[in-house]
């Protein structure tokens, strides 16, 4: 359930610098961070745009980082994903997006220890992740085009029919990737459920504002090997022999006006 998640009124009010200490810029210092706790009441709701419509331009105390996430793993898991590629893509920030509270809380103390392990070169301290309902939250995370990757990795196939609205693929959703990504940037999918592997071609080729991405670019990119052989979703399949469907979908540039 989502209630008490926390989350920024927008993205210039999200203060990353928790997530990622060595990335913060050595100039900026105080914590006047703007947050909303999503309550269950409506009443509360309107409350909420009340203090978001008062507090939007007060942004001033946040600590900025030195660059923008620009990585997300949604329904991180058990960050198997960002373990692996975070030495890969040492220059790039990323995001695991996990909604189960101890879930997130187990790959924050996953990361913390490598973070640790790894004081000497730095390692890990581009990976971090963060309790949150990415169907719900993604624009109050990221501003258009920040991101250069959305990995969805054994996504939850919700296989009967009326609950395919909770799938975290769809027309509506399609459209926050679309936003959040930059033109050129890429979805990545893999299941091992062939129905949601169609499921998310349909709804990806659709969408005006991506294409399919070639066999062939497809198997030169280094992160479809992780999302295959590193998720424990990825493991969990190979141990039981069963097949990994893949595809990615390269985020077009936007039709002038
Ligand atoms: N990606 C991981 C992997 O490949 O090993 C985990 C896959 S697991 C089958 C799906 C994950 O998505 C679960 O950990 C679940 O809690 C998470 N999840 C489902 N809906 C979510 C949502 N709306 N926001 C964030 N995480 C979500």
């Amino acid at each position: 359930s989502d209630h008490n998640l926390v989350y920024p009124i927008s993205p210039s009010n999200m203060d990353w610098s928790p997530y990622f200490p060595h990335f913060v810029e050595p100039s900026t210092t105080g914590a006047n961070k703007e947050v909303e706790v999503e309550q269950q009441e409506p009443s509360a709701d309107l409350q909420a745009v009340a203090a978001s419509e008062e507090s939007a331009t007060n942004t001033g105390d946040i600590r900025r980082l030195t660059k923008d996430v620009e990585v997300a793993d949604i329904g991180c898991g058990f960050g198997g994903l960002l373990v692996a590629l975070a030495p890969k893509l040492p220059n790039a920030l990323m995001l695991g997006m996990e909604i189960r509270m101890q879930v997130a809380e187990y790959v924050q103390e996953r990361i913390k220890a490598l973070r640790v392990q790894r004081a000497d070169d730095g390692l890990y301290q581009n990976a971090a992740c963060l309790r949150a309902n990415s169907m719900k939250f993604l624009p109050n995370f990221f501003k258009k085009a920040q991101l250069s990757k959305i990995f969805l990795c054994f996504p939850d196939p919700h296989f009967k029919a009326r609950k395919h609205k909770a799938r975290i693929v769809s027309t509506t959703l399609n459209s926050e990737y679309a936003y959040v990504v930059r033109p050129g940037g890429v979805v990545y999918t893999i299941t091992d459920v062939e129905d949601l592997h169609l499921w998310m071609v349909e709804h990806f080729d659709k969408h005006p504002s991506f294409e399919r991405v070639s066999e062939q670019d497809q198997e030169a990119d280094q992160c479809v090997e992780v999302m295959r052989m590193e998720t424990e979703e990825g493991m969990k399949v190979t141990r039981n022999n069963g097949q990994k469907f893949v595809a990615l979908f390269r985020r077009l540039e936007d039709p002038p006006w």
